[in-house]
């Protein structure tokens, strides 16, 4: 079931249990304290309303997942986004210059 999605970090689709199990017991487990780590040591701490997968976005057993605050779960997302958003720039070929007419 994999196949076609190797070389993307895009999130693969949840589990049929993902908020009926999966996710409530990772909320538990954390005791729904933001998991993310600071750079001075220790975690975020704050009220966490979100589960995260720490690596791979296929693997859903709670030792891949994480919970976290909205803050740090946005933080994290959107760099993922940025990421693949260069990626996807330095792919491209440049783009010709429209509008350039020889002079007559
Ligand atoms: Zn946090």
């Amino acid at each position: 079931m994999s196949g076609g999605w190797e070389g993307s970090n895009r999130r693969a689709e949840l589990p049929p249990n993902w908020y009926s199990e999966i996710r409530p017991e990772v909320l538990r487990r954390d005791r729904r304290r933001c998991q993310w780590p600071q750079p001075a040591g220790g975690i975020c701490g704050a009220h966490a309303n979100q589960v995260d997968h720490i690596g791979d976005g296929d693997d859903h057993r709670p030792a891949n997942l994480q919970a976290l605050c909205e803050t740090c779960h946005r933080r994290k997302t959107s760099a993922q986004g940025n990421t693949a958003r260069w990626a996807e720039r330095a792919r491209r070929p440049p783009e010709r210059h429209p509008g350039f007419i020889d002079p007559p």
